[in-house]
């Protein structure tokens, strides 16, 4: 009896002991949730959001987080765990979202190259998708361990709180793009464009660095309109500037300033490397056929370049481009103005400016 009576007092103060501690560590991990989840939502980038998501999931449930993607209006965002191999997962995230590569924006750059070769097995990998009203996103994940429910509902908290403050992100994002974005090409509007400029004029001087501008304007383009109809130009405005923004480094800034007129900043380059640039995109925009309507639309572009230099300030830099792209139509549309020829000698061929008059 007094052993019976012994076994159970141990069986219950064991009991008791799992109750207590399972009780403990529920509420440890309610607190651990509850400050990610107040962290979470005083992130004001998705960045910051996911690095948050990943730091939290491997505090409270040992998952090491493998990629986030959020799908966007024109492709997805993307946070790869930098130690992973990145190709791996990439070749996923383009099946399972139906995308090219050029449609992946990451988020994270800090790859390092021989960082990026751990191999992990496919069939362990799962992912978790939130959906809010404007925010369609997907997280794939490690687990240490199998996955028993309540991870899956651990799991679904963090992913809730995540999604709420992706959201809220997002609609901060789309009423800044709103305002410092053109709608129909998705280039920077002209207010955003002097913003930019101004900064970028203070820090090349600050930093002692080179500053070109080189500015756009599509030949004969009312008489695209006039031919393919004003649907057919808006058209050709998308793909122009499309191509031009594909074409130039992240670091480049490509803006409308009017109807049919481009203007780009490039930061730290040569008045030379941005004429280069330039003749490489007004040729790539003269050979580019775009079908419409069963037809197909082909134009040209006159461009005009200029640089920073001592004391200029906004307006002058604008202004010495504008009179380049003047020049540039004057002179028979579809080249850039200074340009770059070519000097043949029998010893060797080299290229100088041409003058801004024409002439060498
Ligand atoms: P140039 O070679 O001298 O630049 O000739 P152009 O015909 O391009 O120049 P012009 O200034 O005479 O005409 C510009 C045309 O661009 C007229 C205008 O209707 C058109 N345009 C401006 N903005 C838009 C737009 O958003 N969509 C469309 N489809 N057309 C536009
Ligand atoms: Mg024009
Ligand atoms: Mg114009």
């Amino acid at each position: 009896m007094k052993l019976t009576l012994e076994k159970i007092t141990n069986n219950l103060s064991a009991l008791f002991s799992v109750i207590f501690t399972s009780a403990a560590k529920q509420a440890s991990i309610h607190n651990k949730l509850s400050r990610h989840i107040v962290a979470l939502n005083k992130k004001t980038s998705s960045e910051e959001i996911i690095n948050e998501v990943a730091v939290c999931l491997k505090d409270i449930l040992d998952y090491r987080l493998f990629a986030f993607v959020v799908k966007k209006k024109d492709g997805v965002d993307v946070w790869l765990d930098p130690r992973m191999y990145k190709k791996s997962l990439e070749d996923i995230i383009l099946k399972d979202f139906k995308i090219g590569q050029k449609d992946l924006n990451y988020l994270n750059q800090n790859f390092e190259p021989d960082e990026l070769q751990e191999e992990f097995s496919m069939e362990n990998l799962v992912y978790y998708e939130l959906n809010e009203e404007n925010c369609c996103s997907r997280l794939y994940m490690l687990p240490k361990k199998s996955i028993s429910s309540f991870h899956n509902e651990v799991a679904n908290l963090i992913l809730q709180g995540c999604a709420t403050a992706l959201s809220k992100q997002i609609k901060m994002e789309n009423l800044r793009d709103a305002a410092v974005i053109d709608p129909l090409t998705g280039c920077y509007n002209r207010r955003e464009f002097e913003n930019q400029i101004n900064r970028h004029i203070a820090t090349a001087a600050r930093h002692k660095k080179q500053l070109s501008l080189f500015m756009f304007d599509l030949d004969y383009f009312k008489k695209v309109n006039d031919t393919h109809g004003h649907l057919g130009g808006d058209l050709v405005l998308k793909k122009i500037s499309f191509l031009v923004k594909d074409n130039m480094r992240k670091e480049d800034i490509l803006a409308r300033y009017g109807g049919e007129e481009f203007v780009a900043i490039l930061p730290e380059t040569d008045k030379n490397k941005a004429m280069e640039l330039a003749d490489r995109l007004r040729s790539k925009i003269a050979d580019i056929r775009i079908p419409h309507n069963g037809s197909t639309i082909r134009v040209t572009a006159s461009f005009g370049v200029s640089e920073l230099t001592p004391n200029a300030d906004m307006n002058k830099i604008i202004q010495d481009a504008d009179t380049m792209l003047y020049r540039a139509k004057v002179n028979g549309r579809n080249r850039v103005m200074p340009g770059l020829i070519k000097i043949c000698s029998p010893k060797k061929t080299k290229l100088q400016f041409q003058n801004s008059s024409g002439g060498i």
